[in-house]
């Protein structure tokens, strides 16, 4: 298969350090449409890249409220990755 027929991936993803998080949920007011919480309150990723719901693929549209995640994230439980 050529390069150019690899389908591509997200431009970028949320990695969710569970250890560190307080499951209040603040990310998931922010992502709405990519994190859902446990019954615990601790935010999942709707779409999970692999079958650990802790990575969050993100679209190009959502790197913004993901920043803003990271940013307001009271335990820096959460790292933006870009790949491109
Ligand atoms: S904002 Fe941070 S501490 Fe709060 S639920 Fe999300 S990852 Fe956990």
């Amino acid at each position: 298969m050529a390069a150019r027929d690899v389908p591509a991936g997200p431009p970028a993803s949320l990695h969710i350090d569970w250890t560190l998080c307080d499951g209040r949920g603040l990310c998931t007011e922010l992502l709405p449409d990519h994190l859902t919480r446990d019954d615990w309150g601790y935010p999942l990723a709707l779409t999970p890249v692999r079958a650990d719901r802790s990575d969050v693929p993100v679209p190009r549209a959502a790197i913004g409220a993901a920043r803003e995640a990271v940013a307001l994230c009271p335990r820096q439980a959460l790292r933006l990755t870009l790949h491109d």
